[in-house]
């Protein structure tokens, strides 16, 4: 069947110190409720807001990486609406229509060999918070939060390109990763970044699930939407317009409020912001100014440090992994093993614990669990029993190995003796290994036994030899 997604994803510029029309903190999570706000972001008659030179910019660095079209002048609007959560009862945003532009529009991004369009970039500001105490339904008051009314907000609407849930996921990684490096927005954050999403089977009618509250449930969110529309579908029931919202707690989209149409916002031209102006310049330098991005980045990991290319790119869908793995690189020359202990092994962890940022384990520690086993100091077996305990106690990899009593045996003396005593124990096998150099695993075996698996495998296997060798 055919289905059409498209996304509105809002994320919140977490880099900017202050709001986007007032001096206020841009970081209000936390904070005691209404106790980051001032005349201007509450609105209050007299005032004027002052644009956030920092925040226009911020966004036109995204609307360029999305590959949008620049306009030449931007001008902010006003979406009028009465809601509690809108101090003045209108948000300044910005417009389309009309010859009128937002900071970025027609934009286009590729993602794992597919492509999405960009519909438009817009700057605009948050609205408060409405808390309702024990949830939504079953509240019997509303309180206001006015702390996160005025943070800069980027609004960033795709085309219905996407026909499969998971590529909405694999192009929301990717966007997540491009804010991180260009350091715009914390999309950790609880609630820096939001999706609406739109999703329409065989040319039917189009619902809107408003407001999931991370990128993490908008695959399910989604994949949830269109069995619903599916089992209507089959009943012969219609499909209803309307807009859903995502109850992360039950995972069932719910019918929320009828949609209203755009016109009912009433925009008008918001008289106290200047029109601005995008000089040649302004955009040569925020180009100029751009850090190394995601795709860029996977390329350099291939290339100077010899990853493959899936490794590299599940480093890099996480800037924070990225990081570690450059970190860790630097510390330990042979970066192939660096990063194979991190996608493969410290990644599992991660999924399990919410996150690398959660673990006490820092790069030293995969350097120095990397060189042990290049080393022969310890197994790789025994490398993965280690790296259980530092996720838990940030101990360094020698020390838990020093612990445990799990240090290989790589001492040649060491082996010797237990070789010996292996040889005296086993008369027959050692019989069976003069003749038959096949069965001398067996004897391996008891050694590896003997020292309860801490005997290098290799330097043993050689002594064994070369002891057998002696006897004949
Ligand atoms: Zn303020």
């Amino acid at each position: 069947m055919n289905v059409k997604i498209g996304l509105e994803i809002h994320c919140q510029l977490t880099g900017l110190k202050s709001k986007l029309f007032c001096s206020c903190s841009a970081d209000y999570r936390g904070k005691d409720a209404n106790a980051n706000v001032c005349p201007i972001c509450l609105g209050l008659p007299g005032t004027l807001p002052l644009l956030n030179k920092k925040a226009l910019e911020y966004a036109t660095m995204i609307s360029l990486v999305l590959n949008c079209r620049t306009p030449g002048t931007a001008a902010f609007y006003r979406k009028n609406y009465f809601y509690p959560d809108l101090p003045k009862n209108f948000q300044i945003t910005q417009y389309n229509a009309h010859e009128i532009s937002s900071i970025g529009v027609d934009g286009q991004v590729e993602f794992d060999s597919k492509k999405v369009r960009i519909r438009r970039v817009q700057l605009e500001e948050d609205p408060g918070r409405l808390v309702y105490e024990g949830g939504m339904e079953t509240s019997l008051y509303t309180l206001v939060d006015y702390n996160r009314a005025g943070v800069a907000l980027v609004e960033i609407v795709t085309e219905p390109d996407f026909d499969d849930p998971k590529d909405v996921r694999l192009f929301l990684n990717k966007l997540a990763s491009t804010l991180e490096h260009l350091g715009v927005c914390d999309t950790r954050l609880e609630g820096s970044v939001r999706c609406d999403v739109n999703v329409s089977l065989a040319g039917g009618r189009k619902v809107e699930i408003k407001n999931i509250n991370s990128f993490r449930e908008v695959e399910k969110a989604i994949m949830f939407e269109i069995s619903r529309q599916k089992s209507l579908g089959m009943k012969g029931i219609e499909v209803r317009s309307e807009t859903r919202h995502w109850d992360d707690a039950r995972r069932v989209t719910i019918q929320s409020r009828v949609k209203e149409e755009e016109q009912d916002y009433r925009y008008f031209s918001e008289p106290d912001i200047p029109a601005v102006n995008f000089s040649d310049d302004l955009i040569k330098s925020l180009k100029n100014q751009m850090p190394e991005l995601p795709d860029a980045r996977r390329s350099r990991f291939v290339e100077q440090f010899g990853l493959s290319e899936q490794v590299a790119q599940v480093l890099i869908n996480d800037k924070y992994l990225a990081d570690f793995f450059e970190d860790g690189a630097r510390l330990y020359e042979n970066a192939r093993e660096v990063a194979n202990w991190i996608v493969t092994d410290l990644k599992g962890y991660t999924d399990e614990f919410d996150g690398i940022r959660s673990l006490r384990i820092k790069p030293l520690h995969i350097a120095e669990l990397a060189k042990l086993v290049d080393q022969s100091m310890i197994s790789r077996t025994t490398a993965k029993q280690i790296l259980q305990e530092i996720v838990k106690s940030g101990e360094m990899p020698s020390e838990v190995a020093k612990k445990l009593n799990v240090a290989q045996i790589s001492d040649r003396q060491a082996l010797i003796d237990v070789i010996d005593s292996v040889f005296e124990t086993e008369k027959s096998a050692v019989k069976d290994a003069l003749q038959n150099e096949k069965t001398v695993n067996f004897l391996l075996g008891k050694v590896m036994q003997t020292t309860g698996g801490r005997a290098d495998p290799k330097l043993a296997l050689e002594l064994i030899r070369k002891k057998l060798a002696s006897i004949t």
